[in-house]
């Protein structure tokens, strides 16, 4: 296991050096399995945030005429440093979220390194012109970037913006969430090997309504990218609005799993619910609000009670949920358990209470709500948490109108007798993403949210054209 106290986590990392903070305080950083302190990482103030964007400022002048081919080697070095750092970046992502490292080396690491390579394989494409009549159109970076992400995919929120940033030749300062900021200095350890020009690539750990707050509204960052809550996203925009910069936002979702009459009711059941305990619960697209064919329904309970009672909880390597990433979110999701039983669903395994034998730890039992209506809290409120509810529907008409009934709009699945099947109901689900009999993440194509899961995308290319200014240049004729 690595000593994660030999990360330089008293430090910030400004203009390609490790610098100490202008008056920042330490945060101890938890293991939620352990309940210990694994270590205290510096918070930020806003002096330092001044000084890592102008060093952002400054850098952007000669980097954002690099040439493509020399960012696209810097980035392959750096994943050859994700490559061969691998087991620290395991170390440092489970050790503050709680997830068990063998799941945490598929879940958390393998496609953060291929999203690396893939973006340093598309900086060619800001070299790429653009004619059309007289004009020609050109690929810009936007500039400097502010970066703030959460503490559930820590390492994926930092690569679906750092990579495409450096790939289009913008600077940045990245603040990690306070809960897990480790494998951030693991990244910019490697970062700093892999020999990138002084100033491109800042970390500034901080509070989020301090540091996170300056980078939205700092006169000299041209964008900010969000990844959180959907309440800490409508912050963002709005300090960032006076000066009008790029805003991006990746924020909560409350995702509906449409199983249709003709499914594999068991296959479909069993992946649902494998989805929603896997991380915890604490994954921003997990299919929370499972839509269940009210002929098939107590069919469906069952299963989704064995998968449930099956889940082995833990950090070794049988274990499949480690413990919830806080005590604070451990509060939050027994207090959810709590109102789902006030407003009348039927508990079917699970619970608030702490799971025996776990007496240390933030865990809670995967919970399985039935007999839920749409109007309830617990189906329309993100609960970050392993809890499933499932909703039974008597046509697909009534499942399409439950699964669009939420203020979000991030990911959805449906499982159908097959993919062509699935289709029509795809196409009528309002949300950014749509998993269809078991389908797996792909980091080739985007990801982002309809309705207030977001603005913008990351991942595949359109996650590159978000780093873009283009401009249209009119030749004589
Ligand atoms: P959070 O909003 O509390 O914090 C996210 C980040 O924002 C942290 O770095 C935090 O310090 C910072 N922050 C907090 N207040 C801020 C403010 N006023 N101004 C600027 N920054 C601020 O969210 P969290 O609890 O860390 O993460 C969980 C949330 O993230 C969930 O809602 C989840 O759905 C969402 N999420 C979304 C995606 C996605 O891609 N759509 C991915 C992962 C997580």
């Amino acid at each position: 296991m690595t000593d994660l106290n030999k990360l330089p986590t008293d430090k910030l990392y400004i203009n390609g050096e490790w610098r100490d903070s202008k008056g920042g305080n330490l945060h101890a950083v938890v293991n939620p399995a352990t309940e210990e302190v694994l270590c205290e990482v510096i918070q930020g103030t806003l002096e330092d945030v001044d000084d890592a964007v102008a060093a952002a400022k400054a850098a952007f002048k000669e980097w954002r005429h690099s040439r493509a081919a020399k960012r696209q080697a810097l980035m392959h070095a750096i994943a050859d440093g994700m490559e061969a750092r691998k087991q620290d970046l395991i170390d440092a992502v489970s050790q503050a979220l709680g997830c068990p490292p063998h799941i945490t080396e598929w879940l958390h690491i393998d496609g953060p390194i291929y999203a690396m390579r893939y973006y340093a394989d598309r900086a060619e494409m800001m070299e790429k012109t653009e004619k059309a009549a007289h004009s020609v159109v050109l690929r810009e970076p936007v500039g400097v970037c502010g970066f703030i992400t959460p503490w559930n995919y820590p390492l994926h929120q930092f690569v679906g913006k750092v990579a495409p940033a450096l790939a289009a030749g913008c600077t940045m300062i990245q603040k990690p969430s306070e809960m897990t900021p480790l494998q951030d200095y693991v990244m910019a350890e490697i970062i700093d090997a892999a020999g990138l020009p002084a100033g491109v690539f800042n970390l500034v750990p901080g509070a989020g309504p301090i540091v996170g707050a300056a980078l939205s509204s700092h006169n000299y960052i041209d964008m900010v990218s969000f990844t959180g809550s959907t309440r800490a996203g409508i912050e963002v925009a709005k300090n960032a609005a006076p000066t009008v910069k790029r805003v991006t936002q990746e924020l909560g979702g409350k995702s509906p799993f449409i199983i249709t009459p003709d499914a594999d009711l068991e296959a479909a059941v069993r992946w649902g619910c494998e989805d929603v305990f896997i991380n915890s619960g604490q994954t921003c697209t997990a299919l929370t609000r499972m839509l269940v064919p009210a002929e098939r329904y107590e069919e469906a309970v069952n299963i989704a009670k064995r998968v449930a009672e099956e889940i082995a909880m833990g950090t070794d390597k049988d274990a499949y949920m480690g413990p919830l990433s806080s005590a604070r979110q451990r509060e939050i999701v027994r207090s959810y358990i709590e109102k789902g039983l006030n407003e009348g669903a039927r508990m079917v395994t699970g619970g608030s209470e702490i799971p025996e034998g776990f007496a240390k730890g933030f865990y809670v039992k995967p919970t399985v709500f039935a007999d839920v209506t749409n109007d309830m809290t617990i189906a329309r409120e993100e609960i970050f948490g392993p809890v499933t509810c499932l909703i039974p529907y008597q046509d697909l008409d009534e499942a399409i109108r439950i699964a669009n009934d939420t203020e979000y709009g991030l990911s959805s699945g449906v499982w159908a007798k097959d993919a062509e099947a699935a289709m029509p109901v795809v196409r009528r689900i309002e949300a950014g993403l749509c998993f269809v009999n078991g389908g797996e993440f792909n980091y080739d194509v985007p990801f982002g949210g309809y309705k207030r899961s977001g603005n913008g995308r990351e991942f595949g290319e359109a996650g590159l054209d978000e780093f873009i200014e283009l401009k249209s240049v009119q030749l004589p004729g």
